[in-house]
């Protein structure tokens, strides 16, 4: 069985101390590819760094809204053209009203959106898209008003946390849903998944974060448990399970399949 982790962030401080085990880990698990998505062009340059250790963990080149501004933004467009060869898609990316909720950032957050999305519409790479929904805002259908805007048509909404009618939403476009190892240890997201069909479906660990295990640092190789979820909840084997998602992910990262 082959599976790949669509978002952990290997390039972490949490995994600077045993990225080897990490990996192993991950490897006997299964995990034959891991995206590691970036949230600034240092962290991205961290990243190369553990790619070129391991060339299964794939780097892409994002800017968290939680943390964007102008200077951050200034450096990350720069990167795309300087850094071209070496993401294999952007992000991540996205809109963040939990942690933006200021009028004026909240307005700059939205116009660095649309520049990063006028961008991605030319370099036809896909994107990871942050989406987080909060104060009477709806991140979900903001994103998907833009991707319909800028003719977005390769991207993933990761860790998807919205609701049964934001999935609706998503899979009236092309796009991709991420479903995070936390669904585990949450019950009243279980009804989610039956709603995406399996072929729209990628899964993520979110490492460090999100961990199907309470209490732990999450990494690559806990995705064995959300596999036994989704296996559980739609009856469907997990091998067959996991043939799909690992072509999902192929197909929209067009990743070589080195392993
Ligand atoms: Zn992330």
């Amino acid at each position: 069985m082959k599976l790949i982790d669509s978002h952990a962030h290997l390039s972490f401080d949490a995994f600077k101390n045993d990225l080897d085990e990490v990996i192993l880990r991950a490897q006997k698990a299964g995990v034959v590819a891991i995206i590691n998505p970036t949230i600034s062009v240092s962290d991205f340059k961290n990243a190369l760094k553990v790619a070129e250790k391991y060339p299964n963990v794939f780097p892409a080149l994002g800017l968290a809204p939680q943390i964007i501004e102008e200077e951050l933004l200034k450096e990350f467009l720069s990167a795309i053209n300087e850094f071209k060869e070496n993401y294999i898609a952007i992000g991540e990316c996205g809109l963040d009203f939990y942690w933006i909720t200021e009028p004026k950032k909240v307005q700059f957050m939205l116009e660095s959106f649309k520049t990063i999305l006028e961008i991605v519409e030319k370099l036809k790479k896909p994107l990871i898209i942050h989406a987080r929904s909060a104060h009477h805002k709806n991140a979900y259908v903001e994103i998907i008003e833009l991707l319909e805007t800028y003719n977005i048509k390769r991207a993933v909404f990761h860790a998807f946390l919205g609701s049964k009618k934001d999935v609706q939403a998503i899979l009236r476009g092309d796009w991709y849903i991420s479903i995070p190892t936390v669904y585990v240890r949450r019950k009243d997201l279980w009804s989610i998944v039956n709603d995406i069909p399996l072929d729209r479906m990628l899964i993520e660990t979110d490492s460090p974060y999100l961990a199907s295990r309470k209490g732990s640092r999450n990494e690559p190789s806990y995705i064995v448990d959300l596999l036994e979820l989704i296996s559980r909840i739609t009856g469907i084997n997990k091998d067959d399970i996991a043939y799909i998602l690992t072509k999902n992910a192929i197909d929209l990262f067009e990743l070589k399949c080195i392993w």
